[in-house]
């Protein structure tokens, strides 16, 4: 065994948490050694997180459109792909996709919209009552992926019965402006203060793969650590045609690994996910992402992309002698049937203050259309 690699994981089973000085120790493991990485992550995992693992599913309500320019994204309005406009799942798909998630056995449901941040129409007319239903239910947890959000919308989701919120960091302050250039880092940031001022738990990690350095991933995931995120989804990058990363090479399965591990390292209580890229980067490899330290992963499909069966991941999970924990904390009630968010007057027309106002009534006025339809 590696003596640097052992003595580290000592320290993080012995309740220390390691400093950046310990991960680059980490990330220079290679050859053979890069096992023992593995092992003890696995380790370290058993330790804090039990042997159980979770899933969590989502689904894409709105899809495309979008102002941003994340060089990632399918749905960004700035790059030609395949996702071209802007759709809307009605109601009665996206409960079907909540009832789908919770017999599959995932923990957390996402309804993930498209854009910056989510309307004041979108959220009381839409969104809000729907993810009060599904919070209502008990079956599953509901959480929102909808962008940018400020004091009000979030405070506006915990009422309406949303206990989690996902919003990613993506990837490190430094090399973020490369990425993105319409909204701030700090938007992400406020976004995760918000959702923690109001009561939410948080799930937000980022997209490896994109051409960041080793110091990126940590910087990024040193972030999350001491922000305190509940749960750390882990992408890998697959490369979408149409954007601008459309040529970044895939990351090679061994290396997707070891980001897991040295995750699980750096943060020990973190539910690590394994979400997008998962099938594409690791191929073979996908059983060994609880091997490599997390303890969760995505089930059915990603927003513009295939996953795989969920048979096929639970025939996973239990050829490698493990179990998957569902849901188990029982409904949770919205305030009212169509709670309203709180106003505020300096924010505009729509009180969503990060929105330029006529992207705030293209949008309106398309969610306004779907939801007559
Ligand atoms: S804000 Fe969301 S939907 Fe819009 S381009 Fe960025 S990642 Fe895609």
């Amino acid at each position: 065994m590696l003596e640097s690699v052992s003595s580290i994981a000592q320290r993080v089973l012995n309740g220390e948490l390691i400093s950046r000085y310990d991960a680059r120790a980490l990330q220079a493991v290679g050859g053979d050694d890069i096992y023992d990485l593995f092992y003890w992550a696995n380790k370290i995992r058993i330790q804090f997180k039990g042997r159980d693992v979770r899933f969590c599913a989502i689904v894409a309500a709105k899809v495309g459109g979008c102002s941003e320019d994340c060089q990632f994204c399918a749905q960004s309005s700035h790059y030609q792909t395949a996702v071209q406009g802007q759709t809307f799942l009605t109601d009665e798909q996206i409960l079907a996709s909540a009832e789908h998630a919770q017999r599959v056995g995932a923990d957390s449901f996402g309804i993930v919209n498209s854009g910056r941040g989510p309307t004041r129409s979108e959220m009381e007319n839409w969104l809000g009552p729907l993810l009060g239903k599904i919070a209502a239910e008990g079956k599953t947890r509901a959480c929102a992926t909808l962008g940018a959000l400020t004091p009000q919308t979030a405070e506006f989701l915990h009422r309406s019965g949303v206990r989690r919120v996902n919003h990613n960091l993506e990837t490190s302050e430094r090399f973020y402006p490369q990425i993105v250039s319409t909204h701030p880092y700090s938007e992400r940031l406020n976004t995760l203060r918000h959702a923690k001022a109001a009561g939410l738990s948080l799930c937000s990690g980022g997209i490896f793969g994109m051409g960041e350095t080793w110091e990126d991933r940590f910087d990024m995931v040193f972030t999350l650590r001491d922000i305190g995120v509940d749960v750390m989804p882990v992408n890998f990058l697959n490369a979408i045609a149409g954007t601008p990363l459309e040529n970044q090479p895939k990351l090679p399965p061994m290396e997707c690994l070891k980001i897991i591990s040295i995750c699980r390292f750096i943060n020990p209580t973190v539910e690590l996910k394994v979400a997008g890229g998962r099938e594409v980067c690791l191929r073979d490899l996908q059983s060994w992402i609880f091997f490599a330290g997390a303890d969760s992963t995505m089930i059915g499909n990603y927003l513009t992309t295939y996953g795989r069966s969920p048979d096929v991941d639970h025939q996973m999970v239990r050829d490698l002698g493990l179990a998957w924990q569902s849901y188990h904390e029982g409904p949770v009630m919205p305030e009212s049937e169509r709670p309203r968010m709180a106003r505020v007057s300096h924010t505009g027309r729509y009180q969503i203050p990060i929105y330029h106002e006529a992207d705030v009534e293209l949008d309106v006025e398309k969610a306004a259309g779907a939801l007559k339809a």
